[in-house]
């Protein structure tokens, strides 16, 4: 189906992308359609937010629309920073900053308390008003440093997932510790909350869809 990527960020539209395409679906960008809107996030958990973004775009394209609202939750910090993980130092979207930020934070704690885990809500609205949601999760831990690599944005040099996605499509423990920046594209998306969202979707989408045309 052709589905709008509810999205100005440029990271997240590429992963949508490629995972989505993967399912057979068909992407459009906001800048493909010429559409400018950045919808306030007003809402207190990730579902909400991506209900929020993905109601915004649909009616302002009048097509499908899925959001992805995401972010990292750190234990130590009771879930920080959450929700505003794309503002944790204060500025929206400045990636640099908000790693400093939270490598900062967790300075001197030692690995067994730096557990994390990236959540991922995912909302698809249709032109009728009807939505589907669904939720990925992917554990983790916060590095000591940044450990930069080919792939990524935001939090990704900082965050070791505990597993990665092998070529079979099965996973495997994340033993040399590599970050989500240093994992291909094909590592990421099999374990990531991304990832772990969307085919959760894709799960549930035959019988919505059908539903839809009753
Ligand atoms: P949102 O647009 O409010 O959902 O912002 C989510 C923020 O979480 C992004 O700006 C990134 O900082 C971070 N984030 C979400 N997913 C990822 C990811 O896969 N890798 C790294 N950072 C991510």
């Amino acid at each position: 189906m052709k589905i709008c990527a509810a999205t100005n960020n440029a990271g997240k539209l590429k992963e949508l992308r490629r995972i989505l395409e993967a399912q057979g679906h068909t992407v459009v960008s906001l800048a493909e359609l010429g559409v400018t809107l950045d919808p306030e996030e007003t809402g207190k958990t990730f579902a909400e937010n991506a209900a929020i973004k993905a109601k915004a775009f649909c009616e302002a394209t009048g097509l499908a629309a899925i959001a992805d609202d995401s972010g990292l939750c750190v234990a130590a910090l009771g879930g920080e920073p959450g929700v505003y993980s794309a503002r944790y130092c204060g500025r929206h979207g400045d990636d640099e900053a908000n790693n400093d930020k939270l490598l900062e934070k967790l300075a001197g704690l030692p690995a067994d308390e730096r557990r994390a885990k990236f959540v991922s809500a995912v909302c698809l609205r249709l032109p009728d008003g009807r939505s589907l949601a669904s939720e990925g999760q992917c554990a983790g831990s916060i590095a000591f440093a940044r450990k930069a690599g080919d792939y990524g944005f935001g939090y990704d040099p900082i965050f070791l997932p505990a597993a990665i996605g092998q070529p079979d499509g099965t996973t495997r423990p994340n033993a040399e510790g590599r970050s989500y920046a240093q994992l291909t594209p094909a590592e990421k998306d099999a374990v990531s909350h991304r990832g772990a969202a969307l085919r959760a979707m894709a799960e549930k989408l035959p019988a919505f869809l059908a539903d839809a045309e009753k």
